[in-house]
């Protein structure tokens, strides 16, 4: 069986500083996670970065480099964002150790993701809305954000705890992890592409009335993303979407 820590990619979104790449890289080595992505990176590679990783170079040099944060998910079907403060996101909460627990958990089932901001502003609102929940490290309320390298290291500590306590309850149990469910779970692009077809389908059934439709898909992100949707279910839900769509072209006079 691969390792789940394979599955499990550490992204980090527009990084500005080499040097928090190398060091977020090295603070993974050191905790045994090796999947960087690096998503538009205002620098790299750069020999600070390699200063830094300081015997990591084998985790930056297999880094990707992504053009958009859409390439750096594509086939993650569980992702979650970290923030130092809370946003108007309306997103789950997590705290490090129950995010280490359920990424690792995921990971046993296919590629899941955990994203770290710029060092300046952080994760932008449209990025956190890709993920199922956002991840806080409890700091100092008056002086919460920790260096970017940092938080990798906090949040990969506990991910090395959550394998640790996998690996000594397998050992003590004499079982595997549990095996892997029949349906693969939906990847963020199905589910960017559901979003997509449920935003056009309210329209055409008229669904906002004029109001903007932002909240409601917010909230409807929010809703299925709990839901954990597997690939069939999201292809019964665009089912659904086409047939509805379909009444109302009936409605408007046209053809089925
Ligand atoms: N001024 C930015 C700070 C970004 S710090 C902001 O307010 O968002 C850079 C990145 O480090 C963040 O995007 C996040 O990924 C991580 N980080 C820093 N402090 C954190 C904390 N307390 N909890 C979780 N992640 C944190």
């Amino acid at each position: 069986m691969t390792n789940p820590t394979d599955n499990l990619r550490i992204v980090l979104v527009g990084t500005q500083h080499p040097g928090n790449i190398g060091s977020a890289a090295r603070a993974m080595k050191t905790m045994g996670l090796s999947a960087l992505h690096l998503v538009a990176p205002e620098r790299f590679p750069d020999p600070e970065a390699n200063t830094l990783a300081a015997g990591a170079d084998d985790v930056l040099a297999a880094a990707p480099v992504h053009a958009d944060l859409d390439s750096a998910l594509a086939g993650c079907h569980f992702v979650l964002g970290t923030s130092a403060r809370r946003r108007h996101v309306p997103l789950p909460d997590m705290s490090p150790r129950e995010a280490a627990r359920a990424l690792l958990e995921a990971a046993g089932r296919g590629p899941v993701a955990l994203l770290f901001g710029r060092e300046r502003t952080g994760l932008e609102n449209e990025e956190l809305q890709r993920c199922h929940a956002s991840v806080g490290i409890p700091t100092n309320p008056g002086f919460s954000s920790l260096n970017l390298a940092a938080a990798v290291q906090v949040l990969s500590y506990e991910l090395r705890l959550a394998v640790l306590e996998t690996a000594v309850g397998e050992l003590a149990s004499g079982r595997p992890m549990p095996p892997v469910e029949a349906e693969p779970p939906a990847t963020a692009d199905e589910l960017e592409r559901y979003f997509a077809h449920l935003d056009q389908a309210l329209h055409e059934i008229d669904f906002h009335k004029g109001k903007p439709p932002e909240m409601v898909m917010q909230r409807l992100r929010r809703l299925y993303l709990r839901a954990g949707l597997d690939a069939r279910e999201v292809k019964i839900l665009r089912g659904i979407l086409a047939e509805a769509q379909r009444m109302a072209r009936i409605a408007r006079g046209g053809r089925a």
